[in-house]
């Protein structure tokens, strides 16, 4: 069966490849659809889908990966098949780009007072889009200070918890979740499992609430899971009635390692995760026309 690839980031957030050569490295790839996911943004998906003409054998999908907050901790809900011209979604976004400003004039102050000056002039340049994001204050100090890896440099001063941080205002998930409707794509938990403890307990208790907001899937594959992490997912799915999806989390040079379609080597997202996906999209395109 053939591989797909359903979370995916391009310069447009804090990628490194523009979103036509996402498309190319996803049509070497032999795989059967591509989506862009870029962080509350969906600048990059013209030239995505224009990219994607070229390979008719290749289904590419516009989508979105939306931080959003519950019970302090961030949900990353990912919207596919959406159409990215809905007002009501550029709205949402426009507010989220706004506290994201807002956050990035804080972190500059924070990291100064840290001993790390970082001019906002400087992370821009390293951007290559609108959406300054945590990963390109990374670049930055990395090498104006010397860091080996962009790993130090959250480690030392970009995580919660450290001289650096200052947090982001979030939406809650089930405006996350609206928004996505509304503009008529399917509603994904993106990495549930990603860096948590006690993940079943945990993600049970997220479902619990997301799940009759309207959430529609759950990522059972990533690139960071295990066959247990699968499993836990997949099974969860089945409890909550949601479908499945999955993905790279492919960020170029800024996930080092990771390869659209394939993760660290061992990702395998299964082309039969479509049709129950495009099934769901139709009843929320239908509701949007
Ligand atoms: P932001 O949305 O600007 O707060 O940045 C969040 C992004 O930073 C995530 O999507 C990841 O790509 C990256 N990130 C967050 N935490 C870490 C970490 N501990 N190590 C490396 N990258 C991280
Ligand atoms: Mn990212
Ligand atoms: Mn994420
Ligand atoms: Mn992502």
């Amino acid at each position: 069966m053939k591989k797909i690839d359903l979370h995916m980031h391009s310069t447009a957030s804090d990628g490194t490849f523009s979103p036509s050569a996402i498309v190319a490295m996803g049509a070497a790839a032999e795989l059967a659809a591509v989506a862009l996911t870029d962080h509350d943004t969906t600048d990059g998906i013209d030239e995505f889908m224009d990219a994607g003409k070229a390979h008719p054998e290749m289904l590419t999908i516009p989508g979105i990966e939306i931080s959003t907050l519950f019970d302090g901790r961030e949900v990353h809900i990912i919207g596919l098949f959406i159409d990215h011209h809905n007002p009501g979604l550029i709205e949402f976004i426009k507010r989220i780009q706004g506290q994201r400003h807002d956050r990035n004039l804080k972190l500059v102050e924070k990291l100064g007072q840290a001993g790390y000056s970082v001019s906002l002039d400087e992370v821009t340049a390293v951007s290559g889009g609108k959406i300054i994001g945590r990963p390109h204050f990374a670049q930055v100090i990395k090498e104006k200070y010397a860091f080996n890896t962009l790993q130090d440099v959250f480690e030392n001063c970009l995580k919660r918890g450290t001289p650096g941080f200052h947090p982001r205002i979030l939406p809650q998930p089930a405006e996350a979740i609206n928004a996505i409707h509304a503009a008529g794509g399917v509603a994904a938990w993106a990495h549930p499992v990603y860096r948590n403890q006690n993940e079943r307990s945990w993600v049970r208790r997220v479902l619990r609430k997301i799940a009759p907001e309207g959430l529609d899937a759950v990522e059972a594959y990533y690139s960071k899971f295990d066959a247990g992490q699968t499993r836990i997912m997949t099974e969860l799915a089945k409890e909550f009635n949601l479908a499945l999806s999955g993905g790279s989390d492919f960020h170029g040079e800024n996930s080092p390692g990771v390869m659209p379609g394939i993760g660290f080597g061992g990702l395998e997202v299964p082309e039969n995760l479509l049709p129950p996906l495009l099934e769901i999209a139709k009843k929320y395109i239908l509701r949007s026309c």
